[in-house]
């Protein structure tokens, strides 16, 4: 879809779901300043607008404190610019092929929080060794590849490893995290949920070796509180 042909001015139907991801996106990168997840400028959300082949993303190199709804870009499934004064975020074309290859998918979230990385830099999956992880991820966090900005790869790689766990959240190797999620702030859930199991994993290591849950409590747990508490983002049984 050209981006000529896109109508996004404020009274259209379009034009007030896209104003409204912009919103959302931009309230949802506070969030990952206030749990820690993010340095400088190393971090990013995205949403799907809904019903369109569309989603919002934060601009390339724009610090935490100047994002505003405005400042926010619109990019085709493609990941290119459809509206906005500045160059999408750097890791535009990975969110891009995710949402190109997961209809499912409403958000996207990439981070480099520290503990998460620690297990990415030695390329281990986060073993499944507490019930907070087996209800959220409903297993391990998967390790990707080793993929390098420019291309599909970090896109194909999310998608790929994702496939096979029910993990939202997967560690690229030596990288960073990405998180998926059913909308924008279900992946930044996903993505504060990841690096606090991160932490907590890490620590278990310095204490002895955790033995992973059963894999029947796991499906248990994980069917559970998706099915019980899943209604709603906001579901916590804890
Ligand atoms: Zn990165």
């Amino acid at each position: 879809m050209p981006p000529a042909t896109v109508d996004l001015s404020p009274g259209t139907d379009l034009g007030a779901r896209v104003a409204a991801v912009r919103a959302d996106v931009t309230r949802l990168h506070g969030e990952l300043v206030r749990y820690g997840l993010v340095a400088w400028t190393a971090g990013n959300v995205s949403g799907r607008v809904p019903g369109a082949d569309l989603f919002v993303i934060k601009p390339s190199g724009v610090s935490y404190d100047e994002l505003t709804p405005e400042a926010m870009v619109v990019c085709d499934l493609d990941g290119a610019l459809v509206e906005g004064d500045r160059s999408p975020s750097s890791d535009t074309a990975a969110h891009a092929y995710v949402y190109r290859h997961r209809a499912d998918v409403g958000g996207v979230v990439h981070t480099h929080s520290t503990y998460a990385c620690a297990w990415s830099a030695v390329r281990r999956p986060i073993p499944c060794v507490l019930t907070a992880m087996a209800d959220e991820f409903g297993g391990e966090i998967p390790v990707g590849p080793f993929a390098l900005i420019g291309d599909d790869s970090i896109g194909r790689g999310i998608v790929e490893t994702l496939e096979g766990h029910r993990s939202r959240a997967v560690l690229m190797a030596q990288h960073g995290v990405f998180t998926i999620g059913s909308d924008a702030k279900d992946a930044v859930k996903a993505a504060v949920m990841c690096e606090d199991v991160a932490r907590s994993t890490f620590l278990a290591h310095q204490l002895g070796t955790p033995e992973p849950l059963p894999a029947e409590a796991v499906d248990r747990l994980f069917e559970r509180y998706q099915n019980v508490y899943g209604q709603g983002t906001e579901g916590d049984p804890r």
